[in-house]
């Protein structure tokens, strides 16, 4: 009987304690902050659950880089503050909610909403789902509609406009099914998208509850991003703070991160701990103890234990 009352007891507090976690008005939270990255080039950066989105803007009108339909609203009406101009192209660096499910927001511009045929196909299947679902529960998604690419291209495209070049480049399945950057070479900036994080532990690419990122596409797309020697202050994360002219060192330190923390998980492999050990007791080493968001490591474990498992990298 006691056991029985002490389990109610037990029930009713996680149910007060689920209440007030669903009662959270987390999207009313989710600020997104401006930054300026360089002269006509803009960071909202966002610290919680949305993503960071990029704008620029030029004489003949905005282009836009991710577009999360919590908080692209904050995002458009910052534009609005600061140039009359309209958004004239919206690109997506890829498929996943907090990047994608956006474009509506900007519906009264019309841009050219532009992304690979990878996440065009992502949009009409995992991703159309998952936004039709939470249609039927979510205020924010019930009031708006999934609105799809007009364009979608493979491999690269070179986008002249307002006098800069865009230089888009799929770099291929790293940290999602095709991770886009967006290089604009005469502002000396890149943005990265997911492929880039700062001063957090990187997400895993989840897209409609399926995990894509695999850590071997990851390093291999940064390898291939430093090996262009490109001439760029500032690479602009998907996530975390822009750090303003400290350049290749950004994208070095993200490759050095998946290297590092996944030779911790090998070894305690070797050393015969469980995955759920290791889960429970990784350290994370000195120079990345700074990094904030420190539940997304658990995702990223599992990766590193099944993938070692898996192809050995
Ligand atoms: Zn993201």
């Amino acid at each position: 009987m006691i056991r029985t009352r002490h389990h109610t007891y037990i029930f009713a507090l996680l149910a007060v304690f689920a209440a007030a976690i669903g009662a959270a008005p987390a999207v009313a939270q989710d600020k997104m902050e401006l930054r300026t990255v360089t002269d006509g080039v803009y960071m909202m950066q966002n610290d919680r659950g949305s993503s960071n989105a990029s704008f620029v803007i030029t004489d003949d009108g905005v282009v836009v880089l991710d577009a999360d339909l919590r908080t692209a609203d904050q995002v458009l009406a910052q534009i609005r503050k600061m140039t009359d101009k309209k958004v004239k192209y919206l690109i997506t660096s890829h498929s996943a909610g907090d990047h994608a499910s956006g474009a509506w927001r900007y519906r009264e511009d019309k841009p050219v909403f532009i992304a690979t045929k990878t996440q065009m196909r992502d949009l009409y299947m995992q991703e159309g789902k998952e936004f039709a679902e939470r249609q039927k529960t979510d205020e924010v998604y019930k009031a708006s509609q999934l609105t799809r690419p007009d364009i979608g291209f493979e491999g690269s495209m070179t986008l002249q406009f307002g006098g800069l070049t865009f230089i888009l480049t799929e770099e291929g399945g790293g940290h999602s099914t095709s991770d886009v950057t967006v290089f604009i070479p005469q502002k000396r900036v890149m943005l990265m998208g997911d492929l880039l994080d700062t001063e957090i532990h990187p997400g895993q690419g989840e897209s409609a509850g399926v995990f894509y990122s695999n850590v071997k596409g990851w390093t291999r797309s940064l390898d291939n991003i430093i090996a262009r020697n490109l001439p760029v202050d500032t690479y602009v994360p998907g996530h975390g703070p822009a750090h303003i002219g400290r350049g290749v060192a950004d994208l070095q330190e993200q490759k050095r991160y998946f290297i590092v923390m996944r030779d911790e998980v090998s070894k305690m492999m070797k050393a015969g701990k469980s995955l759920s050990e290791i889960e429970k007791t990784i350290e994370v080493p000195k120079e990345f103890a700074h990094y904030k968001r420190k539940p997304r490591l658990v995702s990223f474990v599992k990766l590193f234990y099944y993938q070692t498992i898996e192809q050995g990298y």
